[in-house]
């Protein structure tokens, strides 16, 4: 990991501390880069699914160029270590599971995480999600009700007219 170093400090500025989490996030990005053959992602290139919104997301961000903004960042929350990344390039994906250890001391974590080879802390496997849709612009709607200008994708009818999401009541009545 040595001549990622410089790499990992920029992640541990963004991100603010220093912590086992942002590792983690740091050694999936760089193994699922490694795999699928991926530079960082100037523009769509690359899309990862991530499966937890936790620290590793930031080292993401900033070593793939995969962000919530630039539409190749998504969350399906399953509270799960676990990270999906595309090629659109190549259409190579590949689904990057944290590995079970043993309990371990803060620090030693650390230390696990930053030392063990890449195929040692993560189990790869083929996403269960199909490849993203790259990230659609959308139409403006006003509001019917607040005024408000929204996406057409987030409106909703409602006694026959556009209403926002904060505007609408929903009806469902299954639990
Ligand atoms: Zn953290
Ligand atoms: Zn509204």
């Amino acid at each position: 990991m040595d001549t990622n170093e410089g790499a990992w400090k920029k992640c541990m500025e963004f991100h603010g501390h220093r912590c086992s989490g942002l590792l983690i996030g740091f050694r999936a990005s760089l193994y699922a880069m490694e795999l699928l053959d991926l530079d960082y992602s100037q523009d769509e290139e690359a899309a990862c699914i991530t499966e937890n919104d936790a620290c590793g997301v930031d080292a993401i961000q900033v070593v793939m160029g995969c962000s919530a903004g630039k539409g190749n960042l998504l969350f399906k929350m399953r509270g799960k270590q676990a990270f999906s990344f595309y090629n659109r390039k190549t259409g190579r994906s590949v689904r990057l599971i944290l590995k079970e250890t043993a309990p371990m001391e803060k620090e030693e974590k650390f230390r696990y995480l930053k030392t063990q080879p890449a195929e040692r802390l993560f189990e790869v496997q083929e996403p269960t999600q199909a490849f993203p849709e790259k990230a659609r612009s959308f139409g403006s709607v006003k509001c019917a009700c607040c005024g408000e200008m929204t996406s057409e994708n987030m409106i909703r009818l409602q006694d026959g007219k556009k209403v926002c999401l904060d505007c609408f009541i929903p009806y469902s009545r299954f639990l």
